[in-house]
């Protein structure tokens, strides 16, 4: 197999024929062989239906569904997965990924570059929008290890060490930009522009988009605990220093202490601080115990493959398991494949 291409699909029934029918297209101008790998991501519309008559009258096309919604990032690791090509690209299922540009990514691939990732110009973003993104990015970078670049998503092609690679790391809590950008190799860029959804409508709101931008700074790295300890000593210190300002100038000048304002402030100010680190503390402590808890990342109720099974796959954090798939990826007996 050559490429395999992976596509995360929730509640898009109205968009993977057309898709279906473009990846087909560009596909067939590759030399080699491909497959697709479509995953249903727990979705409530029409969308496996078309799955089964896809894979029933074009083969190329294979697809799995998820037990349930289990989102975007476990979605996209089921698929990767099971991906059996010499080189796997991701990429999403409402046509803003435009397919054609698999070739020339593929040409990067051929010419031994080992992830070749798609990044989306803002030019068509709106003003407001393209700041909050090079804010959000000038923010994330000065606090993680990795570093992202602005428009740089999923969409990009792996090769199999890359993707090997990526299997490996088994945490639960995926921000998958900062995986992909921390397993490193020899990588590339190719712009594309932006352009609106086909059909149906995006599952991020505001306030995915916040948690999302949470999590992308505290998956990578404990600096927000160690700015919190910076953020309490400058807050002690200052207090100190009022402090002792406050008393000098009741000895040497006889000024009245002044008192209730500066109080109030001082207890509500410090007891936001508190919660506020708290908070950070918490969040990490979250992760912790979502981590120990080791549970797989998703389940797959349906493949293309055979139909009521049910496969529990824990990647990379269960050593033997990765290992039985790295030696024997393509007679995965539990998707019924030859
Ligand atoms: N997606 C998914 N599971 C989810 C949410 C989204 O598999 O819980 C898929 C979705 O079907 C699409 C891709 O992830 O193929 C990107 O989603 P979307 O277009 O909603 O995000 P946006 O492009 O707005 O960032
Ligand atoms: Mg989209």
């Amino acid at each position: 197999m050559h490429l395999s291409v992976v596509v995360p699909c929730y509640n898009e029934g109205q968009v993977i024929l057309r898709l279906a029918d473009e990846l087909e297209n560009v596909l067939s101008r590759v030399e080699g062989e491909c497959e697709v790998i479509l995953v249903d991501d727990g979705s409530s519309d029409d969308t496996i239906e078309h799955m089964r008559r896809l894979h029933e009258t074009r083969p190329m096309f294979r697809y799995l569904a998820l037990s349930r919604n289990f989102g975007k990032e476990a979605a996209m690791l089921a698929g990767l997965s099971q991906a059996t090509g010499d080189c796997v690209a991701v990429m999403d299922a409402d046509l803003q990924h435009p397919p054609e540009l698999l070739l020339p990514m593929l040409d990067l691939i051929e010419a031994g570059y080992e992830q070749v990732v798609a990044r989306r110009d803002r030019h068509a973003d709106p003003w407001l929008r393209t700041r909050a993104s090079r804010a959000y990015y000038r923010l994330v970078n000065g606090l993680i290890d990795v570093r992202l670049q602005d428009g740089a998503g999923d969409f990009r092609i792996l090769s199999r060490s890359a993707l090997r690679a990526l299997l490996s790391l088994g945490e639960a809590n995926r921000f998958s930009k900062g995986l992909f950008a921390w397993i490193g190799f020899k990588t590339t860029y190719v712009d594309y522009q932006n352009v609106a959804r086909a059909a149906g409508e995006s599952k991020w709101g505001l306030r995915g988009l916040f948690d999302y931008g949470i999590d992308s700074i505290l998956s990578f790295n404990n600096k927000p605990l160690r700015l919190a300890i910076h953020v309490g000593l400058a807050v002690s210190m200052s207090a100190v220093i009022y402090g002792l300002w406050v008393g000098v100038d009741a000895l040497v000048r006889g000024n009245p202490v002044p008192g209730y304002v500066t109080l109030i402030c001082a207890v509500v100010g410090l007891g936001g601080l508190q919660m506020i680190m708290l908070g950070v503390i918490g969040e990490y402590l979250g992760r912790i115990y979502i981590e120990t808890k080791a549970r797989p990342h998703f389940l797959i109720r349906e493949s293309s493959g055979g139909e009521g099974l049910s496969v529990t796959t824990a990647v990379g954090r269960n050593r033997l398991l990765l290992e039985s798939q790295e030696t024997a990826p393509r007679s995965t007996s539990w998707l019924g494949q030859p």
